[in-house]
């Protein structure tokens, strides 16, 4: 049995996920997986995958399943994954989520836990629509939430390389919240019937969530 723990963040787009699997990251020595990283790394190189993701990721449609979970098995089989994961992004559907069953089986690892963010729709096309993140380290900033100290430089490593998505805008958070609550909120139940669902309250400060997740995550990897 391999006991290196995976942690699964479920919740729509703007719920918080990326910044959160940020700080569990360094807090617990876990390494994030974002498939939305890996396939927007997939694009940048030019890679076949990033090249068939390209257009789709631009609609704020899902890539198809079998790239994703092509591009999440050759990431989970690196080195650095072997001391635990965060998977930020991955499953999004019902085929994805038993791919990851079948993956882990393989490795002998199991879940220790699918944490949902809860969160109101109404505030998400504002928090997705503001957002912005460092291409330095990779830190995320908002337009009304989490302001630099200094305007377009990074709090965490002076940069000042600041990055908006291609479709992190009004007319695509629409869409991303439709395929969301079709695709990826079945999960939530998915989860709860094998016993390894967890709800978190993710509408309040980044800093009370976090706190709320950390020692959630205490819990389910001690
Ligand atoms: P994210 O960074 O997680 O918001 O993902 C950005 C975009 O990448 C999504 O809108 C999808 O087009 C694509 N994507 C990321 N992860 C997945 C996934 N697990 N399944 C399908 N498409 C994905």
């Amino acid at each position: 049995m391999n006991t290196a723990p995976v942690l699964i963040l479920l919740g729509p787009p703007g719920a918080g996920k990326g910044t959160q699997a940020r700080k569990l990251e360094k807090q617990f020595g876990l390494v994030q997986l974002s498939t939305g990283d890996l396939l927007r790394a997939a694009v940048a190189s030019g890679t076949p995958a990033g090249k068939a993701a390209d257009a789709v990721m631009k609609s704020g449609a899902f890539v198809s399943d079998q790239i994703v979970i092509n591009i999440l098995r050759d990431r989970l089989g690196e080195a650095d994954c072997a001391s635990g994961v965060i998977l930020d992004g991955f499953p999004r559907t019902a085929i994805q989520a038993e791919a990851l069953d079948v993956l882990l089986t393989e490795r002998g690892q199991k879940i220790n836990a699918a944490i949902s963010l809860e969160v109101d729709d109404a505030a998400m096309v504002e928090r997705v629509a503001g957002r912005y993140t460092c291409g330095g380290c990779g830190e995320g900033f908002h337009d009304s939430f989490k302001i630099p100290t200094r305007a377009g430089v990074c709090d965490g490593c002076g940069s000042i390389d600041m990055k908006r998505r291609a479709d992190d805008n009004a007319e695509t958070v629409g869409g991303r919240l439709v395929a969301y609550h079709a695709q990826t909120a079945p999960l939530i139940s998915y989860y709860e019937g094998k016993g390894a669902l967890q709800r978190v309250d993710a509408m309040g400060a980044i800093d009370a969530i976090s706190a709320s997740l950390s020692s959630l995550v205490q819990g389910v990897t001690a």
